[in-house]
């Protein structure tokens, strides 16, 4: 293995003022004068109405704050930034098209990359070799579930307890994670049926009799390991005998890589460990797979992919359309990052830093019965409960966690359904130095937020 020389200066966490800083907090006031409260939240790691940092500038794992503070990133950008920030290649790439195409017209005329990436895309996709462009992960599950509702003539589809799976109409129909979310779905029968993620056998009692019902479900969709939810790896075989069984009562199978493809588990997609077996029909990225920049997918079955030809309308027009489908930006930084996600060199280095990331999470955990953590690849969760038999989330603890985290110039993410979840989701390419510092101040973190 190469050896890298000891880390500079500026690729270690500095905090000049605690965050967030001056500079920072006026920005935050100034924005949410003039922005929607949609997009704010109790961000956990700051105390009310402290306002929070903002960013300026990123590069690889240093994320910088308008107040000059310099954080070591275990995040990337909600795992979006997979080569770290501003890559330099998806960068070239990016700037290099922004120069020779910029926008294009959709679904009237293709533009050059569109044809190269949708061929890549379908390489990487194995017997998932028609491909879709969405400009989100939402949307990519948006278009999942339309051509699944067009294949089997039902709109419902059954998915778990703890998914999420984004924010527009039909996917936000589908996430049960945040639960705060429920008053925002239509009204009318609910488009999924919810069964426990960590027992399938229980839950398909409740498939069945579904089956059995007025409105049964046409689909499941599953994340194969679930993000939002803290991080849960179910069992290798969970996919094959969840896939196998669903094949076997009619259902189309889903699978919503947008946090987990690309690579961040280690192998390419994360349903892969689980085998052939374990192959779905459709199946949903987004987020890493463009190294930094918007993009997703949907990959499918070409038989079922196909079934959008029965529907165009007789005026012509195409039956699926977007002003910015495979916008020319994002194909042009997606194909220069997927040189790199697809490589087996990639992959080597994620597994090697993810037994490294394992093995210090093993150490955290050691002798605190209140601190459990999981993790696979370059994506991992620590979980903060408290005492007792039924050892009841503490998000007052993951809080304190996030809050010293950030005062020690460690960006992490709150999860889990009890909001008692630390989730690191780090570039693929971070420097094993980097991540050894950032895990050295997350034990520090967990020791003083454990009391
Ligand atoms: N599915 C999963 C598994 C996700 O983690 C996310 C984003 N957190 C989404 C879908 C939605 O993606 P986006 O935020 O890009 O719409």
């Amino acid at each position: 293995m190469s050896r890298r020389p000891p880390l500079r200066g500026d690729e270690l966490p500095e905090i000049l003022v605690p965050p967030p800083g001056p500079k920072s907090r006026a920005a935050t006031r100034r924005l949410r004068k003039v922005e929607g409260a949609a997009i704010w939240g109790a961000d956990p790691a700051r105390a009310p109405g402290a306002g929070t940092i903002v960013w300026a500038r990123a590069k690889g794992s240093v994320v910088e704050d308008l107040d000059g503070n310099r954080y070591l990133d275990l995040t990337s950008g909600f795992g979006a930034a997979s080569l770290g920030h501003a890559s330099p290649e998806v960068a070239r790439a990016v700037a290099a098209q922004a120069r020779r195409l910029a926008q294009g017209l959709g679904d009237l005329h293709p533009h050059a990359l569109r044809e190269k990436l949708a061929r890549r895309l379908s390489a990487l996709g194995g017997a998932l070799s028609k491909v879709l462009f969405a400009g989100t992960g939402s949307e990519a599950v948006e278009l999942a579930l339309k051509t699944a509702a067009l294949v089997t003539g039902r709109r419902r589809v059954v998915a778990f307890e703890g998914g999420y799976h984004g924010q527009c109409g039909a996917a936000l129909e589908v996430t049960y994670f945040p639960p705060s979310s429920a008053p925002l779905r239509p009204d009318g029968p609910p488009r999924a049926i919810h069964i426990p993620f960590s027992d399938v056998d229980e839950g398909w009692k409740r498939v069945e009799h579904e089956l059995r019902g007025p409105d049964p479900p046409g689909a499941v969709l599953v994340e194969p390991i679930q993000g939002r939810a803290g991080v849960i790896v179910p069992p290798a075989s969970f996919l094959a005998s969840l896939a196998t069984r669903a094949r076997a009562a009619g259902l189309l199978v889903i699978y919503d890589e947008v946090l987990t493809g690309g690579g961040r588990t280690g192998p390419f997609w994360a349903w892969e460990r689980s085998g052939p077996a374990a192959e779905p029909d459709l199946l949903c990225a987004g987020k890493g797979i463009g190294g930094g920049v918007a993009i997703a997918a949907l990959l499918g079955r070409p038989a079922i992919m196909d079934v959008w030809a029965k529907h165009v309308p007789a005026s012509g027009e195409a039956p699926y359309a977007s002003t910015y489908y495979a916008h020319p930006l994002a194909c042009a930084g997606t194909l220069a990052a997927l040189e790199r996600l697809a490589s087996s060199e990639l992959r080597a280095d994620v597994e090697s830093k993810g037994s490294v990331l394992a093995e210090r999470l093993g150490a955290i955990v050691r002798g605190r019965a209140h601190v459990a953590t999981r993790s696979i690849g370059l994506l991992a969760a620590v979980e903060f409960v408290g005492a007792g038999p039924l050892r009841p989330p503490d998000p007052a603890r993951a809080r304190a966690v996030l809050r010293s985290l950030l005062g020690s110039g460690i960006l992490a993410i709150p999860g889990g359904l009890g909001g008692n979840v630390v989730s690191l989701y780090p570039s693929l390419v971070i420097p094993r130095e980097q991540l050894d510092a950032a895990l050295t101040r997350l034990e520090s973190a967990v020791e003083a937020g454990s009391g």
